[in-house]
């Protein structure tokens, strides 16, 4: 009989065919109840003589999309995925799946658990655990080369892509596909199974397809972990995935699903897995702001003003254009407009080009973005950003022009990296409406955005910042206003020390190594090659008064702007940019030029080695992020890492630089803070406060964090 409907599972007879349905929304996670219906379920239909055959469906938006994150903290409860999937295997009677949505890791575990397999065209299918630092722990490694054979796994399962329903079909992953409703074809289909004397076709009894012997096995195998190394350095979980897929090949399969157990088990306590958790959870919390209700009303941002068209004006009109949303881009120069008009299509001309877009939707976008001279222009806007010059006093002026034409509820935004915004809300009649909206560069590509709420930013304001950072598909981070907010100001300890190991005799080449073999996306000095070295220095000038006024400060930067070598846009900088392809070679004259300045500063030619460097740019990154979480211009250190992880190309797998620090222990960071305090400069590195405070106690960013968070809700 059928299940009580308040339960995520029940079962119903249809003719001679049983459906278990799964409905537990959202999106049907395979959480313990829903395993615990699914075993109730087959248990119940097991030697039911009326069933011929079973149908497992799903209702809602999809079928079962993947395992349930929860239990990474509480541990896999029972029912576990291994007893409830192979009860189903098991079935004396055939058992087809009827999948469409997202049918991912746990989700397609269990379809391949089933015995037949029915899609609709929409369906995608995917084993994503590798993009988690994870690898498929109920059976996918072990059932998935048996089905499809040891190389599509591999192709599936490294790359954590989705295929079609299409391409499943393709490789025999799903059997048939549909576009009409696929529950109603998978009983359909069951019927013409039984009429057919078709019965149970478990994947687990299949061989491996595609290779000859054990040998064969490895070789492939072999050949992916080369591959890998190149492209995933210190993934170690690349490595466990590959070792869980080859025992596919070479194992019985009760003896594979153990060796999976194991090797799936450690990864998950390994710190990569942890890191990738953390910021999975850390993206959840970005919204939860203090101060701000729960039940605050965003505004509606239907429009969009833009002012500046130049490098960020124009990524930041594509970032709304592809949400749909009409923008108008103003600049004082007609012919800033025409360039970046042609910019932008430029842009969008190469995606077409690489096939990501197609002609037809670029024209749209480009329609959606309307240019022009005149401020008035601006006034149905329901949010304006700010992208000119970065001055103050023109700043100032814009936003006194903005506050005249813009309607009444309007949010005026900047998007300056430096300047102090509380100052530039002030010229405002309205500065509740004004906030910082600080894209990075490429806007149209870089994920990351920091909001910056101001001393008089209304909720509602932040709110509906966060609201438009979803709809342009951006992860969008609160920040306090400071000099540099997160990103930028953390980021000057550490671009501190990696330029100071160069004035000490170490080559740029090196201090870049060292900080990409951590794992960094670019070294630091090949960064400010790329941005134009003149950038920070200028700011730097601009702030002298506020800076040591150690004369080796920044020097090798200094002494690069002084010979007007700024970087690519110069052809040199840290290096050499020569060639057709422009890249990155060591600049001997640039490596002199150091060694004669450290010899006139009286600078010590420690010519620091790739650890010393990595350990003093980390430490001077980690100690800075210490002291915002104090100064409360990050409210959380999970914010911290997603800054550093989505716009500065910090390694997902460490987590970013506050989860690393914990990882590390902080004790340990203090230590090397007071060891450099000792032999590198006792005036400049100073431990902050809170990392003093939180290593003598033995605790934690983490710890801190949720013992603040716990004290907030309860205010
Ligand atoms: P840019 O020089 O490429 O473009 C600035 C544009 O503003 C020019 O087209 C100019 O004609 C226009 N402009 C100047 N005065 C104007 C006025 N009164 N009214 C209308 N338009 C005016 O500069 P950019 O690199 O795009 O930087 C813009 C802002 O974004 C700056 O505040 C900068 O600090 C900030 N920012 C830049 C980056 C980056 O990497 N480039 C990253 C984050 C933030």
């Amino acid at each position: 009989g059928a299940s009580r409907m308040t339960e995520p599972v029940s079962h119903a007879l249809n003719g001679t065919i049983a459906v278990v349905t799964v409905d537990s929304p959202p999106v049907n996670t395979l959480a313990r109840e829903v395993r615990a219906g699914l075993k109730k379920s087959f248990e119940a239909l097991r030697g039911d003589p009326a069933v011929q055959a079973i149908v497992l469906a799903c209702a809602g938006r999809t079928f079962l999309s993947g395992g349930d994150m929860r239990e990474f903290e509480t541990g896999v409860l029972e029912p576990g995925y291994h007893e409830v999937l192979r009860l189903i295997e098991d079935s004396a009677v055939p058992v087809v799946a009827a999948l469409y949505g997202s049918v991912m890791g746990g989700g397609l575990e269990t379809a391949i658990a089933c015995h037949y397999r029915i899609a609709q065209g929409s369906t995608r299918l995917g084993l994503p655990e590798i993009t988690l630092g994870i690898i498929p722990g109920a059976g996918g490694t072990q059932r998935m080369p048996r089905l499809i054979g040891l190389e599509r796994t591999l192709d599936m399962a490294l790359s954590g892509k989705p295929l079609t329903a299409a391409d499943a079909r393709a490789i025999g992953l799903v059997d048939r596909t549909v576009d009409a409703d696929v529950t109603a074809a998978a009983v359909t289909w069951a019927r013409e199974l039984v009429a057919a004397g078709k019965g149970p076709r478990r994947t687990r009894e299949m061989t491996v397809a595609g290779v000859a012997d054990a040998g064969d096995a490895a070789r492939i195998v072999a050949e992916r972990r080369a591959a890998a190394a190149r492209s995933f350095k210190n993934r170690d979980a690349y490595n466990v995935l590959l070792d869980a897929v080859q025992a596919a090949a070479e194992l019985p399969f009760d003896q594979g699903i153990a060796r999976e157990r194991e090797l799936s088990n450690r990864v998950e306590r390994a710190v990569e897995g942890r890191a990738y958790r953390h910021l999975f959870f850390a993206e959840r919390e970005l919204r939860r702001i203090p101060g701000l209700p729960a039940g605050v009303a965003s505004r509606r941002v239907a429009r969009v003003g833009i002012v500046g068209a130049g490098t960020m004006g124009g990524g930041i009109a594509m970032c709304f254009a592809n949400a749909g949303i009409p923008v108008t881009l103003v600049d004082a120069k007609p012919e800033a407009l025409e360039r970046g008009r042609a910019t932008m299509r430029k842009n969008y001309e190469r995606s077409v080009a690489r096939g990501s877009l197609d002609a037809p939707t670029m024209e749209r976008r480009l329609a959606l973005i309307a240019t022009t001279l005149d401020y008035a222009a601006l006034g149905d806007a329901d949010l304006i950003v700010e992208a000119a010059f970065e001055s103050m006093a023109l700043k100032k002026d814009i936003f006194a022009r903005l506050d005249a034409v813009a309607r009444p509820g309007a949010i005026l935004a900047t998007n300056t990296s430096t300047l102090d915004i509380d100052e530039i809300a002030a010229v405002t009649q309205r500065p509740q409406d004004v906030i910082g909206l600080h894209f990075f560069s490429p806007a149209n590509v870089m994920r990351l955005l920091e909001i910056v709420q101001c001393a008089k930013t209304a909720p509602e304001v932040v709110m509906t910042a966060l609201d438009v950072a979803r709809t342009i598909k951006k992860v969008g981070v609160v920040a306090k206003v400071c000099y540099g907010f997160i990103g930028n100001r953390m980021m000057d300890p550490y671009g501190r020390e990696a330029e100071r190991c160069v004035l000490e005799g170490a080559t740029p080449a090196e201090v870049d190594g060292a900080l990409e073999d951590f794992g960094m996306a670019m070294g630091i000095l090949a960064v400010y090659d790329m941005a134009g070295i003149d950038i920070g220095h200028l700011t730097r000038v601009e702030r002298a008064h506020l800076l040591p006024a150690d004369p080796t400060f920044y020097r090798a930067t200094a002494l690069l702007v002084e010979r007007g070598w700024l970087g690519q846009k110069s052809g040199r900088g840290y290096y050499r940019y020569d060639g057709p392809e422009r890249r990155r070679t060591p600049d001997p004259e640039a490596i002199a030029m150091f060694a004669a300045e450290a010899a006139r500063l009286g600078v010590p030619q420690r010519r620091p080695a790739a650890q010393e460097i990595r350990e003093r740019c980390l430490v001077a990154l980690i100690n800075e992020g210490a002291r915002i979480l104090e100064e409360g211009v990050a409210i959380r250190a999970s914010d911290i890492d997603i800054v550093y992880t989505a716009g500065y190309g910090f390694p997902s797998y460490r987590g970013g630089p506050m989860f690393y620090a914990d990882t590390v222990g902080l004790q340990v960071i203090l230590d090397k803070i007071l060891e450099f305090q000792k032999v590198l400069d006792p005036q400049y590195w100073q431990p902050a406060p809170l990392l003093e405070k939180l290593a003598r106690e033995g605790s934690s960013f983490a710890r801190w964090q949720a013992e603040s968070s716990a004290t907030s809700d309860r205010a």
